[in-house]
């Protein structure tokens, strides 16, 4: 099964994506997380995506492509996998389509952009097992340590207030036109994504026929 998860920076994709990876057993490309890790690495493709992304500017679609193209070839790729954050332009939901690759669902996770930039400014993430939380609606059982390996939480640099408002503008201008791209194609499903993050998981799987 193939399937896109698109909405807004901040809808909840990373976090379903993975409850649903866990359900039916597959990958996940996420390509913010991708990306993050070459900048830490600091390989070529890191060192070119750093400024756009601190800008929370889209990183140019040919390097988004190739760097997708090599990820999908992979062996744990063909039986299916989760694509988190892209595609993420037209061009990109184009060279999809290119590749011969038709998703089985595209699944669109709406919120408002009020409760966006909420939700990112109050986001901590820890940089050593990828692990999420929200100051309020998550918060780790001690104030700024990672639940899980016990790592220091820190904010992304993309999350502060005037970053997530240009993001929630590019992805207006330049994300949601693939929404009806897919729409056209009949692979829309809408989920409101501002209930709790479990009654989300729920709707998502039982919609993929893998309900708990
Ligand atoms: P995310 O973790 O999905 O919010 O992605 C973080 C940042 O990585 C974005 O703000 C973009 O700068 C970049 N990025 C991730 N995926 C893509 C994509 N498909 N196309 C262009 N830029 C991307």
């Amino acid at each position: 099964m193939k399937l896109i998860f698109i909405g807004p920076p901040g809808a909840g994709k990373g976090t379903h994506a993975a409850a649903i990876s866990e359900a039916l057993g597959l990958p996940i490309i996420g390509t913010g997380n991708i990306l993050r890790e070459s900048v830490k690495n600091g390989t070529e493709l890191g060192q070119k995506a750093k400024s756009f992304m601190d800008a929370g500017q889209l990183v140019p679609d040919e390097l988004i492509l190739s760097m997708v193209k090599e990820r999908l070839s992979a062996p744990d790729c063909a039986g299916g996998y989760i694509l988190d954050g892209f595609p993420r332009t037209l061009p990109q939901a184009e060279a999809l389509t290119a590749m011969g690759i038709t998703p089985d669902h595209v699944l669109s996770l709406e919120v408002d952009d009020s409760a966006i930039i909420s939700r990112l400014t109050g986001r901590r993430v820890c940089d050593n097992c990828g692990a999420t939380y929200h100051v309020v609606g998550m918060p780790p059982k001690t104030e700024g340590i990672c639940d899980v390996c016990g790592n220091a939480l820190s904010v992304r640099a993309d999350d502060r207030e005037e970053t997530v408002k240009e993001r929630l503008r590019v992805y207006h201008e330049q994300t949601e036109p693939i929404k009806a791209y897919f729409e056209q194609m009949g692979l829309v499903r809408g989920f409101d994504s501002t209930g709790s993050v479990a009654a989300v998981t729920r709707a998502l799987l039982q919609y993929l026929g893998a309900s708990q």
